[in-house]
């Protein structure tokens, strides 16, 4: 009992088995995209953004209402959570984290109102020891595009020269992203203590150009260099992920030598992500695994230049 509607079974069988309720309610008004319109994307991606979602824990930001309504950060299951999102335990929280490991799950964070995927910087097999760092470059106010771009060139010096690797992304929302793919062997302290030496280095070679402390006033005119991403439990939002503000942005990973005028923060959005994809003949960010090496010894690792 063949018929030839039954002919691409495989296909079907892989298919995501997500019911979406409600798939025309309007996630970003400004934009006119709706929930199904998420689930599309999110499945157009879905190669792209595997790798840095699956198997890691996961802290939700929720708007089930869109972007107009109210959102909430989620590290814990909800009720009427999705069937095909994970729990998996953290030692040291009485609660166990969110995951997901395919596009059910992916597809399961969109029918729960999930506008933003932030993973914590290591996998689950391995809580204790990042395989990325980040560092998060945070404009204050009157800091011009081209001294943000100048900062993750800046950054990524410093990096490379403590022999890691860097990789840009927009946020998808003021700033860059600037992170490097780590061997899991050091533990989140070191981590943390290694990109905090780099974020010192920086404002103390360039007072007038950057901060490494959070305080909002001393931020005018400068640009943070925020390390506090690398700690147990902290998160950046992933490559790929939409953001829960308006145009349905989306965090993109970039070449280094597209960083320019042209490409904004937030230039790269649900609607155009899939062309670029398309377009693209290498993935910018291609070899981030494999580039990936053991946080250097000692707190700066080569990391101060002067
Ligand atoms: P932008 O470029 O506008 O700064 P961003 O994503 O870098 O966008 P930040 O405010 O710098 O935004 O925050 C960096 C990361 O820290 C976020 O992507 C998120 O993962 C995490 N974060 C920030 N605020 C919260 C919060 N209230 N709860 C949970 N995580 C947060
Ligand atoms: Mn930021
Ligand atoms: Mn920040």
């Amino acid at each position: 009992a063949s018929s030839p509607d039954e002919a691409p079974r495989a296909e079907k069988v892989s298919a995501p088995n997500v019911r979406l309720t409600h798939p025309d309610r309007v996630y970003w008004p400004d934009v006119g995209v709706t929930k199904q319109g998420l689930a599309d994307y999110y499945m157009e991606v879905w190669p792209k953004i595997a790798p840095f979602i699956v198997g890691r824990p996961l802290s939700l930001l929720r708007c089930p209402g869109g972007v107009k309504d109210q959102c909430f950060f989620q590290k814990h299951g909800w009720k009427g959570m999705n069937a095909a999102i994970g729990q998996a335990p953290d030692p040291t929280d009485d609660e166990p984290v969110l995951t997901i490991d395919s596009r059910e799950g992916l597809l399961g964070l969109v029918q729960g109102g999930v506008l933003e995927i932030h993973p914590w910087g290591s996998a689950l097999k391995d809580l204790e020891r990042p395989d990325m760092i980040i560092l998060d470059l945070d404009p204050g106010d009157g800091v011009g595009w081209d001294r943000v771009i100048a900062a993750a060139h800046e950054a990524k010096a410093r990096l490379e020269a403590a022999g890691l690797a860097a990789f840009v992304k927009t946020s998808g929302g003021k700033g860059l992203h600037v992170v490097a793919p780590l061997e899991p062997r050091a533990e989140w302290p070191e981590a943390k203590a290694f990109t905090k030496a780099i974020a010192e280095a920086m404002a103390a070679d360039d007072p007038k150009a950057y901060v490494a402390t959070v305080s909002k006033a001393k931020r005018r005119g400068k640009i943070l260099i925020d390390y506090l991403r690398n700690g147990r439990g902290q998160t950046a939002v992933a490559p790929y992920s939409t953001r829960a503000r308006p145009g349905a942005a989306v965090s993109a990973p970039l070449a280094w030598d597209e960083l320019g005028p042209a490409i904004g923060p937030a230039y790269f959005t649900v609607a155009n992500m899939p062309q670029r994809l398309a377009a693209l003949d290498k993935d910018p960010w291609a070899g981030f695994r494999k580039a990936a090496k053991p946080l250097p010894e000692g707190e700066t690792g080569g990391a101060r230049r002067k």
